[in-house]
């Protein structure tokens, strides 16, 4: 579905990302783990078109994607949930999920926020609240459903367990493997690296802008030099 090739990125005139490859196939959970700084964010805003390529290739379904800008990208079927959530603190809980398909004109909307209502069904119970009085992960599943609005065939997911308690962190991962089921295709970035690399295929460690591992996630998890560097054992 996704090759990412040789992609450089950069803030001003200091690179970030050296030349970074990655494989994600359709129906994939892949996990992009790694320290602080790594990296990992600006890749996902450099594959939604947030943040400029300097170098390298995206392909998405066989199509070069990387002098598209985001918009369009969306619409080829490619969302970000962002860190940190960024929902629209005054607007409604729908209001938000509305924004997320901006670019849908053909009267689907309602079913859609119907799907992500019966995902979430919190989000339904406080649809007309304003999403800055929501808890932390009310907040996350509403970052999750916002992208989800659009329909997309690669979610791109930044951090979603940040600063959630353990019990929401075990919830919003098993949405994650239930978005699998129903088809959508994840690239999910995680602090948390034992609890990404446990629910994911396949997995990708970035060190200092560069993709310093690969592999299944399993595998990942049991490699004594990833224990010891980013998994804390
Ligand atoms: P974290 O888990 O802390 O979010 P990360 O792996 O996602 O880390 P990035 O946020 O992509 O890493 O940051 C990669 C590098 O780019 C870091 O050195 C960071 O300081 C730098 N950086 C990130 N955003 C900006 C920005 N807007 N302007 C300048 N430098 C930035």
């Amino acid at each position: 579905m996704l090759t990412v090739d040789g992609l450089s990125s950069a803030y001003g005139r200091i690179e970030v990302l050296h030349g970074v490859s990655l494989d994600v196939a359709a129906g994939e959970i892949v996990a992009l783990v790694g320290s602080n700084g790594a990296g990992k964010t600006t890749l996902l805003r450099t594959l939604s078109g947030v943040q400029p390529a300097t170098g390298g290739r995206i392909v998405f379904e066989g199509e070069d994607i990387q002098r598209l800008p985001s918009h369009a990208r969306v619409v080829r079927g490619i969302a970000q949930s962002p860190e940190g959530r960024q929902v629209f603190g005054p607007l409604s809980v729908e209001d938000n999920l509305r924004l997320g398909a901006f670019r849908c004109h053909d009267g689907t909307v309602k079913g859609r926020l119907d799907a992500i209502y019966a995902m979430f069904p919190v989000l339904h119970e406080r649809r007309r609240t304003a999403a800055s009085s929501l808890s932390g992960g009310q907040q996350q599943m509403l970052a999750i459903g916002r992208a989800l609005m659009a329909q997309p065939k690669l979610l791109l997911l930044d951090e979603p367990s940040l600063g959630l308690a353990p019990l929401l962190v075990d919830q919003i991962l098993a949405a994650v493997v239930d978005l699998k089921r129903r088809g959508i295709t994840v690239l999910l970035v995680e602090q948390n690296a034992s609890a990404a690399l446990a629910i994911a295929d396949r997995g990708y460690v970035l060190e200092v802008g560069h993709v310093v591992h690969e592999g299944p996630g399993a595998a990942l998890l049991q490699d004594p030099k990833v224990r010891a560097a980013y998994l804390g054992v």
